[in-house]
Formats: structure tokens, C-alpha cells, sequence
């Protein structure tokens, strides 16, 4: 048999000294105008991108047009490079808003009432996104579905019509940073654009690049690299094991309008492959929660618990990002009260002038407030799935199984900042990056990593497989509540917190998928109800630590558990389990 070489690319952006900024920034300004010149062209072409017979992007632009101000080549080639990048996305997301258009429906739009202005009824895109037969996916998609469904109901609001095309309701795509990935030019050493050389013994690389003069003519000549960029540690580490791509030249844009050119340092990793099917041991099962982000137990082939749950807080985190959330809110009231009292005035009328003035302010302190609430929410999925991970090596589990992202939870938590926040996070985007990191992380470290059926995972028995009813608390056992945190099975006793319930069973789904494949040689995932292949699971030292395991909430029941937090992320995000701290230190240390 073949052994396939895995790889993977990572990226490292390293700022470009001060005395050539300037060059690049002019340079980046140059070619995001051909790239917009490029993607305006071909924009009525876009189906002819969403099939890809080569690798490079450019090679399907440079057939159809030639650039729109020619300064060699090989710059053209890493301008049509983006530019094919562009519209390949483009392209990959309009077959996606093919899928979707079928389901639009008036349903989706609820009409306006005297007290509330028309709006999109969630509960109803919620259904089509359940409908929408997703069957052989993880689900992964489900976000970017979503957000075309919303894209057309905005579209909707404002035409009083569904979009009949894509092209209607998507405008034509406008690069507003430049960009210039060097993956079009003929490498380090003869490259035309661009030319790198490493030195890993004095852990730096030697970089130069063609641009403009301040008149913007380019200078035919060439010299050998001069400019000496230092080199991360992970990135000497790296190539020290992989290779060196291409990089590409790129511009930040801070919110205060400052903007500087950094180099995207691209190196390619061997990735380890994952254990063979027939080899796995041990399941790691974690759940997307509502009151804790998320809750991980390991079980073995036979359904052993092989410790503990463990719970993943993020309260303090939440609280911080619906601070932030409502920061913006009250900003954009402003705006709307600022516009108004502008709009009073004609066009051009010079009163309009002090309100302008104070509403470019505002809109770079929402841009600013965006920008640092998205960056946590990419943070948090990272420390996620490297918590994910790092329990995974610990336990030597070889297949990691959660949830797909079609369930879309709405329960919990009530209307207050927090609690909007808190619904916001399960639904939206930041499952979709956990997913995605989590994802790669995996396949760099070769772990597995399956989705599973969702339904009824939170209302089952995880030891005996009947239907459960959930409480509030184990104090409430007489009010059954549906979206309650506490899950109780009248037919065999067990208690447990429902997330811990609900992350044993994704483990047990995880279990009877690969007993299936080793069966059938078929990937099919089964769902919880199908208790004939879903195997019941026993608790790792009988029914008794399960009920010493209090719910998540209230929170100050957790006596028994050691709890610690990580990576800096003080009072941000919380590791609870009923290990002693010692041992958990030992583990994240
Ligand atoms: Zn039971």
C-alpha cells in the first residue's frame, strides 16, 4: 500500500521593518487594484470558478484575461493568484445558495406589527436549516447556510422579494486591504516578485521584494535579499521538519486607520497519520453545552468510563463578551440618534458637519469593539479544542466525537445581556470555528475526529439507554422541566448533570460508530435511539460518583471538584472536575 505524506500549512505574520513599509504598503495598494480590477471582470463568469481543474487560481484567471496594468509577469500571476481566490470562494458559495433557495419562504419574515418593524423569524430559518438533508456532512456547513438564509431575509426586508440569483443579493466582492500571496512567482530562489533565503543558524531569513517608486514606476533590476527578518521559535521548529511555501505580503489595518505590511511566513508540516480503525481504544465524547461551553468524558470500547467528566467554563468569559456586546449596542443607538439629527439638514449643508464628525468616531469605536469581541471568540475556540486535545493525549483516545453543528440550540439562560449573548454563542459562528480548528488540530495530530447524531443525546439515560426527563436541580426532581440542567432516569436511577449525560452518550455514538465500520467497512453515524448498536455505558467506579457530581449551576455546589483556570484566561475560563487540583494542574501544566 501507498503511504500517503501528509501535510499541513501553517502561517506566521512577521511586520516588515520600518524603512520598507512604505514600499510595501504602495506596493499592496497597486495590486488590490488590479485584483478588483480582475474580480470586477470576470464577476459575470463566477460559475466557471466552482470547478477547479488546477491547483493555482491563476492559471483559471490568466486563460480568460491579461492584467488591467501590467508591470511584469509574475507580479500579474500573484495578483490573478487572489484574485482566483476570491472568486473560487465566491463560487463555492453561491452552489451553496442553491441548496438554500428552495427553502426561502415568506415563513421566514415575520410583518410588521404597530409596535415592531418587519424581522426575520428565527425560529422558522432554524426549521429550514433542520430540513435542509445534510445527511453525509458534519454539519460544518450548517453556519454558512445560515448565514446566506439570513443574507436573503435582510435582502427580503429591503426589496420586499426573496433574491432570485445569487449575483442579486451578493454584491460584487471589494478588497479593501491588500494582499499579494507570493504562491504565483517561481519560488525563493529565482522568483521575480519576491526572493527568500533561509539562514536556520542565525534563526532569521533574507527577504526582498519588487514594488513602485514613489512614482510608481517599477525598477527592472534586481538585487540579492537584504533585509533580514528574524524568525519565530515555532517556525525554525517547523522547518527544521517541513518545508518552506511560498509567503504572502499582506496589510493590517488597525482601527485607528494605522496600517503596516506584514509577511505571512507559510511552512508546510508533516501531519501524523491517525491509528487504524481496528486499533482505536478509547472515545473521547464532549458536548456543546448551554451552561457549561463544554463537557468532555472518555469511555472505552466496552462503554467504561475511564474518568471523570470535565467541565469547561466560560462564565467569566461570557460575562465579558456581552459587556462588550452591549458596549456596541448602546454605540449604534447613538449612531441612529446622530444620523437623525444630520438627516434633518440638506445635503452639503455645512450644519451636518459636527454630527459627521462624531459619528466617524463612533464607527471606528464599533469596528474596534468588533474586532476585539471576534478575537476572543476565535481565542476561546482555540483553547477549547487544545483543552479537547490535550485531554485526548492524556487518556490516549484515538477518535474525538461531538456533535454535529446542524442542532442549533436556543434553551436557556433568559433575556438579560448575558443570556443573549449565551444563545448568540451556541448558534453561531464560534461552534462553526471551534469545529474547524478542532478540525485541523486533529489531522495535524492524528486523531480522529467524528461527527455525531445530536437528537436526544441530552434526554437519555447514558447507562441504560431509556428516555430521561431533565430538572432544574436535583432538589427540583418534581417539576420536569425540558431544558432543565439536571437529567434523572426513573428506570435505573442514574443522575447526572444533563451536559455529562449528553457527552456520555455522544462518546456511546462514538463507540457503536466504529464497532460499525469495523463491521461494514461503511461510515454511517447512528443515532441514540438505536439502542440494537448503541451500546450502554457503565460508570467508571458504579452509580455513586455520578450523583456526587452536582449540575453546573448553581455553581457554588461544586465542594468536591477541583477547579483552576488557564492559560492567563483568568476568572475568563474554568476547568471543573471532580479530580483534585493537583491532578489537573499536572495535566494542563
Ligand atoms: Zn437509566
Amino acid at each position: 500500500m501507498r503511504r500517503k505524506y501528509l501535510t499541513q500549512s501553517l502561517s506566521y505574520p512577521i511586520r516588515l521593518p520600518d524603512v520598507v513599509q512604505a514600499d510595501a504598503l504602495r506596493l499592496l495598494d497597486v495590486s488590490r487594484e488590479v485584483i478588483n480590477a480582475t474580480v470586477s471582470a470576470l464577476w459575470d463568469q463566477l460559475d466557471a470558478f466552482g470547478v477547479r481543474e488546477t491547483t493555482f487560481a491563476y492559471k483559471q484567471i490568466m486563460v480568460k484575461i491579461s492584467s488591467s496594468n501590467p508591470h511584469g509577469d509574475r507580479q500579474w500571476r500573484c495578483e490573478a493568484e487572489q484574485a482566483g481566490r476570491i472568486l473560487r470562494a465566491q463560487a463555492a458559495r453561491k452552489k451553496r445558495f442553491a441548496l438554500i433557495l428552495p427553502t426561502l419562504s415568506q415563513d421566514m419574515i415575520l410583518l410588521k406589527t404597530e409596535k415592531q418593524a418587519a424581522r426575520k423569524d428565527r425560529k422558522a430559518i432554524k426549521a429550514a436549516l433542520v430540513d435542509l438533508s445534510e445527511e453525509h456532512t458534519d454539519g460544518g456547513s450548517a453556519v454558512e447556510l445560515q448565514s446566506l438564509i439570513e443574507q436573503s431575509c435582510n435582502f427580503y426586508l429591503k426589496h420586499g422579494r426573496f433574491p432570485k440569483t445569487y449575483e442579486e443579493m451578493q454584491a460584487m466582492p471589494v478588497l479593501k486591504v491588500g494582499i499579494l500571496p507570493y504562491a504565483g512567482d517561481d519560488g525563493g530562489t529565482v522568483g521575480q516578485a519576491y526572493r527568500l533565503r533561509l539562514d536556520l543558524e542565525q534563526r532569521c531569513c533574507f527577504f526582498t521584494f519588487r514594488s513602485p517608486d514613489e512614482a510608481l514606476s517599477w525598477s527592472p533590476t534586481w538585487t540579492e535579499p537584504q533585509m533580514l527578518l528574524p524568525l519565530p521559535d515555532p517556525v525554525i521548529e517547523h522547518l527544521q521538519a517541513g518545508g518552506v511555501l511560498a509567503p504572502t505580503l499582506r496589510e493590517i489595518q488597525e482601527a485607528d486607520d494605522t496600517r503596516y505590511a506584514v509577511l505571512d511566513f507559510i511552512v508546510e508540516v508533516p501531519v501524523t497519520e491517525p491509528a487504524e480503525w481496528n486499533q482505536t481504544r478509547r472515545v473521547l465524547g464532549w458536548d456543546w453545552g448551554v451552561r457549561t461551553l463544554v463537557t468532555v468524558t472518555v469511555l472505552d470500547l466496552d462503554g467504561n468510563q475511564m474518568a471523570p467528566p470535565l467541565f469547561l467554563d466560560s462564565g467569566g468569559f461570557d460575562g465579558r463578551q456581552a459587556h462588550t456586546k452591549r458596549h456596541i449596542d448602546r454605540i449604534k443607538s447613538k449612531v441612529a440618534k446622530l444620523e437623525a439629527q444630520r438627516d434633518r439638514f440638506p445635503e452639503k449643508d455645512p450644519r451636518r458637519e459636527p454630527m459627521m464628525r462624531k459619528l466617524s468616531v463612533l464607527h471606528r469605536e464599533i469596528a474596534c469593539c468588533w474586532r476585539k469581541y471576534s478575537a476572543r471568540n476565535r481565542d476561546l475556540a482555540h483553547l477549547t479544542a487544545n483543552v479537547l486535545l490535550l485531554l485526548a493525549d492524556v487518556w490516549g483516545v484515538e477518535l474525538i466525537a461531538g456533535e454535529s453543528l446542524k442542532s442549533l440550540k436556543t434553551t436557556g439562560h433568559g433575556r438579560s445581556a448575558r443570556g443573549r449573548w449565551v444563545r448568540w454563542r451556541n448558534n453561531s459562528q464560534i461552534r462553526g470555528v471551534l469545529w474547524r480548528c478542532l478540525r485541523y488540530k486533529c489531522h495535524l495530530t492524528g486523531i480522529r475526529l467524528e461527527w455525531q447524531q445530536p437528537k436526544g443525546t441530552s434526554h437519555t439515560c447514558p447507562r441504560c439507554g431509556k428516555f430521561a426527563n431533565t430538572y432544574a436541580s436535583p432538589e427540583h426532581l418534581t417539576a420536569v422541566i425540558d431544558s432543565g440542567a439536571w437529567l434523572s432516569c426513573v428506570a435505573c436511577g442514574w443522575n447526572g448533570a444533563r451536559d455529562y449525560a449528553a457527552s456520555v452518550n455522544i462518546a456511546r455514538l462514538g463507540i457503536a460508530f466504529i464497532k460499525q465500520y469495523l463491521v461494514t467497512g461503511r461510515i454511517s453515524h447512528p443515532c441514540v435511539f438505536e439502542t440494537e448498536k448503541v451500546k450502554n455505558s457503565a460508570s467508571y467506579i458504579g452509580a455513586g460518583l455520578a450523583l456526587r457530581l452536582p449540575p453546573t449551576s448553581p455553581r457554588g455546589r461544586l465542594i468536591e471538584s477541583g477547579k483552576m483556570y488557564i492559560n492567563g484566561w483568568i476568572k475568563a475560563v474554568t476547568l471543573h472536575s471532580a479530580f483534585p487540583l493537583e491532578t489537573l494542574l499536572r495535566l494542563c501544566g
